[in-house]
């Protein structure tokens, strides 16, 4: 199990210091959410230890999962093609096997399992129902983005910095991407230092692309090993469009959804091909995240201060093959939200 404090000290990971206006958008959020949510009679919503939870059963109801099953302290749910399974004291759930870190553990509540209302909405919501993104993603381009830059190392690894492996893996990702008929925008293609803003700049000037920020990570603890992508945590709800309470909630997070399907399609691709450690999806604000607008997510291609780690990142063959399974899946993610 995941210890609940960060092992990562990346420059960016915002885990240990959530900025004030995470949780004011996570209040914003709960004010509109909660209390349409709590008139909802789709769902039955339990108040324990000061937050809102929905039970395990509630949400097999709610999805119509066609199997439904307890298995001790485990919740499998099962339709044709997608598992999704909990276990209570855990702050991850598996949908497909693939890890998705939650906001607040699963909790018990007699032979219920509960799920937390933010987590319900913002993770297990887009996840289950991806046909829910409103508004079907055209794109033709990815912006790539490489961490870092100049006097900007990044994760100072055992065999090198993290900045110069960043800038490699974009150039292998956008010779990959070309060789499969998309169009590519680099942030930078040399050793420049590019400040977050300057990265968001170029991203929203582009039209019809996504924006993928490639990076590793590093950690104080040599053992820290695995990748993990993350997506903008929720951001603030916009003006609801008069549907279902629950619908109208989502609506508000359109974005969201995209960013999560863009994340899981990535991360589940890598994880499968490559069978690194999966640390899984994660949500946070980071800046180069937060201001840009277009579906977006940040990569962590594992941990330069991890011995073997280091070595295979240090492997240009290992970059290659991360960088091909990452254009493989924008390419799958491509062809399923055009499908809609
Ligand atoms: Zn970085």
């Amino acid at each position: 199990m995941r210890p609940l404090a960060p092992l990562s000290q990346h420059p960016h990971t915002p885990k240990a210091t959530f900025p004030v206006g995470f949780f004011l958008v996570l209040g914003l959020i709960l004010l509109l959410f909660l209390p349409t949510i709590g008139q909802s009679k789709d769902w039955e919503v339990y108040r324990l230890g000061g937050r809102d939870y929905v039970s395990d059963e509630n949400v097999a109801r709610f999805y119509q999962f066609q199997r439904f099953a307890k298995e001790d302290s485990n919740r499998i749910f099962k339709h044709p093609s997608l598992v999704m399974t909990w276990r209570i004291g855990s702050q991850s759930i598996y949908v497909n096997n693939i890890k998705f870190n939650l906001s607040f553990p699963v909790v018990s509540n007699g032979d219920k399992a509960m799920i937390s209302t933010v987590d319900l909405a913002k993770l297990v919501d887009p996840v289950v129902r991806p046909s829910y993104i409103k508004k079907p993603i055209k794109f033709d381009t990815v912006v790539i983005d490489a961490g870092h830059g100049a006097h900007d190392s990044g994760a100072k690894g055992v065999y090198g910095y993290e900045k110069n492996y960043a800038l490699d893996m974009a150039l292998r990702l956008e010779k990959a991407l070309q060789q499969r008929g998309l169009k590519t925008l680099l942030t930078r293609r040399t050793d420049t230092f590019l400040t977050l803003s300057q990265r968001v700049a170029i991203a929203n000037k582009q039209k019809d692309a996504i924006f993928i920020s490639l990076h590793f990570n590093s950690s104080g603890s040599r053992d820290a090993n695995g990748i993990e992508t993350y997506a903008l945590a929720p951001q603030g709800t916009r003006s609801t469009n008069g549907g279902s309470p629950w619908n109208s909630m989502l609506s508000g997070n359109v974005r969201d959804a995209e960013n999560i399907a863009l994340a899981t399609a990535v991360h589940a691709h890598v994880v499968h091909e490559l069978r690194p450690v999966d640390r899984g999806i994660k949500r946070a604000r980071f800046n180069v995240l937060r201001g840009i607008n277009k579906p977006a997510i940040l990569f962590e291609g594992g941990f330069v201060t991890n011995k073997n780690e280091g070595r295979l990142i240090h492997d240009p063959d290992h970059r290659q093959k991360m960088a091909e399974s990452i254009a493989a899946a924008i390419v799958k993610f491509r062809t399923a939200v055009a499908k809609r």
